[in-house]
């Protein structure tokens, strides 16, 4: 993809400089430990995993990573320890042509995450934020350079709520394309929400966004009146400009709003067929694929359908950036 800026960002009356990215991912880097077992233990068991793997994961460096490998001009924001995860964490990102200019290593354990994979291509994962609690607002105010006039901007949980507070509504005010990933699942604040475009969520954290919201249990996506349509509408009705309402294999729902501001009719994007091999990771090539198709200038739904493809092609391989693939990979140009 080249540096062509696209309409919308032509007429926007931010100029960027030459040194900054396109898309700014603020979130959370982790050294995965993926252990290949069975099945999940159950309280007191002790279970043996054939095979084990420490892979570089957390949903910022994710979605960085997949960004960058299909051809985004990506920075990322965030801190690892100075420890040997950290250097693992950075050395992938800037293999990835991720510019790195705002990632700190500092005296903090780096995050790290145990994965554990079964044979049905499942995950189950108990993450240690570690040096991701220490991405402050005092960080994003120091790097503000490479994230405020930017095209898009990319944030997801796994770093202090204040922080994202700070950044999504200061970039959407200077035009920027704000996509947020609710994940881990939480109730998000009203600046947030109002800054949205996508808000993008699984069925688990579309559930837990409605029930902070309303106080009360929801029944699951599926088993809501209305479907994940339903559930689409009532994300949008939380006050995001647009959602994206993922679904595992059964796709996505996105919907947005009109011009007056009324929502529109939510749409369903089928997954790509794949037998499944590891889902982790899935969710994050997804948003990463996301913010390059916005970038460009596509809309919602012409990037929902392209970043299914990706997911897909993500959800047939092991491991989380290791199996994102590149444009040539998809075979798209
Ligand atoms: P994860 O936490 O596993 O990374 P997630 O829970 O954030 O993922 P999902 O809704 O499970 O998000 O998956 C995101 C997208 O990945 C889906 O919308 C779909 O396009 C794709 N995907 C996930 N699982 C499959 C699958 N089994 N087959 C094809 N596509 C899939």
């Amino acid at each position: 993809m080249g540096r062509k800026r696209s309409t919308s960002a032509q007429n926007r009356p931010i100029r960027r400089r030459a040194s900054q990215p396109r898309i700014v991912v603020v979130g959370s880097a982790n050294a995965d430990l993926v252990l290949a077992v069975a099945h999940r233990p159950a309280a007191g068991e002790t279970i043996v995993s054939a095979d084990v793997v420490v892979m570089p994961g957390g949903k910022g460096g994710n979605q960085a990573v997949a960004a960058a490998k299909l051809g985004g001009d990506v920075a990322f924001i965030g801190c690892v320890g100075a420890d040997a995860p950290g250097a693992m964490l950075r050395e992938r990102l800037v293999a990835a042509g991720v510019d790195v200019r705002g990632l700190r290593s500092i005296a903090a354990p780096s995050g790290q995450a145990v994965i554990l994979v079964t044979p049905d291509g499942e995950n189950s994962i108990i993450v240690s934020p570690g040096a991701n609690a220490q991405v402050s607002t005092a960080l994003v105010a120091e790097v503000a350079d490479l994230w405020l006039g930017a095209d898009v901007l990319v944030v997801q949980l796994e770093i202090p709520l204040e922080t994202v507070e700070h950044v999504v509504p200061r970039a959407h005010a200077r035009g920027t394309r704000v996509i947020v990933n609710a994940a881990p699942a939480a109730a998000l604040p009203a600046a947030v929400l109002a800054a949205s475009d996508p808000l993008v969520v699984n069925e688990t954290e579309a559930e837990a966004a409605l029930a902070a919201r309303t106080g009360q249990p929801r029944p699951g996506v599926a088993a809501a009146d209305g479907g994940p349509g339903a559930t689409a509408l009532d994300l949008l009705a939380l006050g995001a400009r647009s959602v994206v309402l993922t679904l595992g294999a059964g796709g996505a729902v996105l919907v947005e709003r009109g011009a007056d501001g009324a929502a529109g009719t939510p749409l369903h994007v089928p997954a790509h067929p794949v037998a499944a091999v590891d889902t982790t990771g899935a969710g994050d090539a997804f948003v990463g694929a996301l913010a390059v198709e916005l970038c460009a200038g596509s809309g919602l739904e012409a990037a929902v359908r392209r970043a299914t493809q990706v997911a897909a092609f993500a959800v047939g391989r092991r491991g989380a950036q290791a199996s994102y693939p590149t444009r040539a990979d998809l075979v798209i140009n």
